[in-house]
């Protein structure tokens, strides 16, 4: 099996796995425990502090362990929300991942009022559009993928940064896709508050982290115990936040080893295939500004979910450009919000390389893509389709 489809999750990294088994087969104590077992495993929950927060130049005191993006995003939405009510607005993009857009929806359904800032069509936030929106005086939060898990591209941060505290608002950024994969400087990018998750950076599922900025207050999501210095209670997992730790590291060191260029070199390899033998192929997103590992791209007229089905039979694995229910597509609307049509949207597949795949696996999964469309082609004509908004 080819594996391309990183963006959903990432395999874990041998040493990541050799860092975090001490941690469930011998030092399993609480790290809450007053016992030696126990100072042990919080002294490997604060080494993993230093190492995510390295990752971002934060402080270690300014990172919160959680259960991964998901949680991390509806943390900083409800702290927000319940510590600055007077100032009732939100602000995403229509680009934003599910966790966001529900955590969003939550919001409005308590009252608040949310907005979506457009996208160019190459799937950056409209600025302009963004600056006039925040000038109310009334918006609380502008919560901004730094990178797009779909189209994998990278927002301007600096600017929005710039515009949202212009206008005294707060920003939260879902680095999720963004994190391990380009460098993230929360000094030079003053952020408030970023989401990061273990299972796309080589660590396992189920642990992610939030980044509090000193600055601003918080309010904790989940209460109990009192772990997390309050700010997230719940007895730790410290196999899976050790593993974090030591993937943060391994990130940083990849970032000057050339294992960027390496990808970056694959996928541009596969997506000059593609495009060589369809010429009509179309990558979505801004080129400029794009993560180095990710395609999204249409093959018009050639649909995506039958594509996944013959692709999964060939031995790739990678993901369509909408979600599929029951049988028939919905429409992305990370595309829609771009303005790429219903139609092409289901024509649209995405691949998302990682460090372990090779060049000679990118090649072959472009001739793989390349042999199926044919196929697809030939066999379905272009009826084959079943689209619904
Ligand atoms: N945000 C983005 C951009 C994602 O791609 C994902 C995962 O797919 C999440 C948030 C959710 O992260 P987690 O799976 O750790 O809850």
């Amino acid at each position: 099996m080819i594996y391309l489809d990183a963006n959903a999750t990432t395999p874990v990294d041998p040493a990541v796995l050799e860092a975090m088994l001490p941690f469930l087969r011998d030092y399993f104590a609480n790290p809450s425990a007053a016992h030696a077992g126990g100072r042990t495993a919080s002294r490997a929950v604060q080494r993993a502090r230093e190492q995510t927060a390295a990752l971002l130049h934060a402080q270690p005191d300014e990172m919160i362990f959680t259960s991964g993006g998901t949680e991390s995003i509806n943390a900083v939405h409800a702290s927000v929300r319940a510590l600055w009510p007077e100032r009732p607005y939100l602000i995403i993009t229509g680009t934003e991942h599910p966790a966001v857009m529900e955590s969003a929806e939550r919001w409005r359904k308590q009252g608040g009022n949310v907005i979506q800032a457009p996208v160019h069509g190459d799937g950056r936030v409209d600025l302009d559009a963004l600056r006039t929106l925040v000038r109310s005086g009334s918006v609380a939060l502008v919560s901004i993928m730094w990178a797009n898990n779909e189209t994998g591209v990278i927002a301007p941060m600096r600017e929005i940064v710039e515009i949202a505290h212009a206008a005294g608002a707060l920003v939260h950024t879902d680095a999720v896709q963004a994190a391990g994969k380009i460098p993230l400087d929360v000094e030079a990018m003053p952020v408030d508050f970023l989401s990061l998750s273990g299972h796309k950076m080589h660590a396992p599922k189920g642990i992610g982290a939030l980044y509090v900025s000193r600055r601003v207050r918080f309010e904790p999501l989940i209460v109990g115990g009192g772990q997390e210095k309050g700010r997230r209670s719940g007895t730790e997992n410290v196999p899976g936040i050790v593993a974090l730790g030591m993937a943060a590291d391994l990130a940083q060191q990849h970032f000057n080893d050339g294992t960027k260029a390496r990808i970056h070199a694959m996928r541009d390899r596969f997506e000059h295939l593609v495009h060589a033998a369809f010429p009509d192929m179309r990558v979505h997103g801004c080129h400029t500004h794009r993560l180095h590992h990710t395609s999204s791209f249409c093959l018009p007229e050639i649909d995506a979910a039958g594509m996944l089905i013959l692709l999964d039979k060939a031995g790739v694995a990678c993901s369509a450009g909408s979600a599929c229910h029951s049988g028939s597509l919905h429409s992305s609307s990370v595309l829609g919000a771009m303005g790429i049509s219903a139609r092409d949207a289901a024509c649209t597949l995405r691949v998302s390389f990682h460090r372990f795949n090779t060049k000679p696996e990118a090649e072959e999964a472009a001739h793989k893509v390349i042999e199926c469309a044919h196929k697809l082609r030939a066999e379905r004509g272009d009826d084959g389709m079943v689209v619904t908004h």
